[in-house]
């Protein structure tokens, strides 16, 4: 444990792989690899920032974490208590503390339901209400976290801007006071200049309710501005985990270093040269031997090509690399 912090999850090994069927048959044919041996520690109140390219595992691992898909190994440690196994009757206390913001607001909103009644719903489920008026002052209060004014309750999804209606599912995940949050592309879908509103509101949010964050999001930027932590992913595996000011300075896994010199930068003192990666991401269903990135790789040895390398500490504190050859500036 790091000085004065405390932990409030720990995701210790897990796997998850799903099957995949004969499309007439139906026989198992094969197993897609999407979260393969992952381990991180996460802080009460911090950002552990996830990036890869589509399709990494990102999701799923969100998913896996809080159980809405089943881990097929490991273990998932939330707030001192073993989640890994427990049955859905438990989970449904357990899970009232995480919540889940996902890219598309519209989609996640009943479209039948007034905004009223969209944030009563958890409120009702959870019995987080005495009585009507103890639930009027509560969604008074959600409306004033999420910035939104009164009248937007008695509005339908459809009648609100992208930026507000994520502004409502932030309401609602917050209806059942959760101390974890998986962002999940939560502002991909926003136009730039409300990307920056939610930014902003999430970080108050964080400040002032103590709130922990997984923030799931391909957009390197958003990402170096919101997490304490950044953990890298390639086909299910963290191939690079580091404090997000030093994995930013000093990218050491060649993966890390290719997505991180495609940032933007209008700096001229900044820019760097841009590593253009050859080939396509393969196919997790057929994963290639030894170290995962080696077919795209341009310092590829035999040695990857035939030894998985471990994510293992480097110079840095802790900065953590799955490499045989890292590079250090
Ligand atoms: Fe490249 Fe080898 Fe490092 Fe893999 S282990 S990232 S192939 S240098």
């Amino acid at each position: 444990m790091q000085a004065n912090k405390e932990i409030l999850l720990e995701v210790d090994h897990l796997y998850k792989t799903f099957a995949v069927k004969h499309h007439l048959l139906g026989h198992r044919v094969g197993t897609v690899s999407a979260v393969n041996d992952v381990s991180f520690t996460l802080y009460k109140g911090e950002t552990l920032g996830l990036v890869g390219e589509s399709g990494c595992g990102k999701t799923t691992l969100g998913r896996t974490i809080l159980r809405l898909v089943e881990p097929t190994a490991g273990r998932i440690i939330f707030d001192g208590v073993d989640i890994t196994h427990c049955s859905a009757k438990q989970m449904r206390s357990i899970r009232r503390k995480m919540q889940i913001i996902f890219q598309d607001p519209y989609a996640a909103l009943n479209p039948r339901m007034a905004i009223r009644q969209i944030l009563e719903e958890p409120i009702k489920i959870h019995h987080l209400a005495e009585s009507k008026a103890a639930s009027t002052q509560r969604i008074a209060q959600l409306l004033d976290y999420v910035q939104l004014p009164s009248a937007i309750l008695y509005k339908y999804p459809h009648a609100l801007s992208g930026g507000q209606r994520q502004r409502i599912c932030i309401a609602r995940a917050l209806a059942v006071e959760p101390t974890f949050i998986v962002c999940d592309e939560a502002i991909a879908a926003l136009d730039v200049s409300v990307q920056a509103q939610v930014i902003n509101l999430l970080m108050d949010l964080q400040k002032e309710l103590g709130l922990t964050y997984l923030f799931i999001s391909h957009d390197l930027r958003v990402v170096e501005f919101m997490a304490n932590h950044v953990a890298v992913m390639y086909l299910g595996k963290i191939v690079e985990a580091a404090p997000a000011a030093e994995i930013y300075k000093n990218p050491q896994h060649p993966y890390t270093r290719a997505l991180f010199s495609a940032i933007p930068t209008i700096h001229p003192s900044k820019h760097k040269e841009r590593i253009i990666l050859q080939g396509d991401v393969p196919s997790p269903s057929e994963l290639p031997s030894g170290c995962y990135f080696h077919p795209r790789c341009w310092k590829a040895t035999e040695e990857c090509r035939s030894i998985q390398p471990a994510l293992a500490q480097t110079a840095g504190d802790s900065h953590q690399v799955a490499c045989h050859f890292p590079e250090v500036n």
